[in-house]
């Protein structure tokens, strides 16, 4: 496969991961990143120019691991890009595989850290308990006698308000990459699939 003679749009994988959250009545994907600014930005030069209609997302699943991959076209294709990402299931990604419906909304969002002093009472710890199980006298141990967590963590999501519509959501087996173009352009250029 050749790329076409215009300039390839480029793949861009500099984002943390994808969260799935329920909000605004409808399931929203969420590119994450560490920087509001970085988010913002990329927003502004890429995403915000996308034709809601033509945005598509894919996942290819491998084994407890699945690709992610978001491309659009672009009133302002210079600086258009696609993103991609291959990350671990989890029970979010499979709570959106079921529920998302075929619509979905497309944030962008900024990943926190949390540290014990940081957060409320009930917020819940990557253990699983929530903050007021955790001594804060003693490196912020969690308290439940089963539970071995040493210290508290956690984080937040904050999801930037602006928002496109996502009406375009497939999933594709391995051997199926070569019938979807945005797909196999993307295994072309990041795995090194050939012909
Ligand atoms: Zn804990
Ligand atoms: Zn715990």
């Amino acid at each position: 496969m050749r790329l076409s003679s215009q300039s390839p749009i480029p793949w861009f994988d500099g984002f943390l991961g994808v969260a799935y959250r329920y909000y605004d009545l409808r399931m929203n994907l969420v590119p994450l990143f560490e920087d509001r600014q970085e988010a913002t930005n990329l927003w502004h030069d890429t995403i915000y120019w996308w034709l809601d209609p033509s945005i598509k997302i894919r996942f290819v699943e491998s084994g407890d691991k699945y690709w992610f991959i978001m491309g659009s076209d672009s009133q302002k294709p210079d600086s258009n890009m696609s993103f991609f990402k291959v990350l671990a299931k989890s029970e979010n990604y499979e709570r959106f595989k079921k529920g998302h419906g075929g619509e979905a909304y497309l944030r962008l969002g900024v990943y926190s850290k949390k540290s014990l002093d940081g957060v409320k009472k009930d917020a819940l710890c990557n253990c699983g308990h929530a903050a007021e199980d955790h001594d804060e006298g003693d490196g912020d141990a969690c308290l439940y006698n089963v539970c071995n967590c040493k210290k508290f963590s956690s984080f937040q999501v904050n999801l930037l308000r602006r928002k496109k519509t996502i009406t375009d959501i497939g999933y594709l087996a391995e051997d199926d990459v070569k019938d979807d173009p945005l797909v196999w352009n993307c295994m072309y250029v990041n795995k090194g699939i050939k012909d």
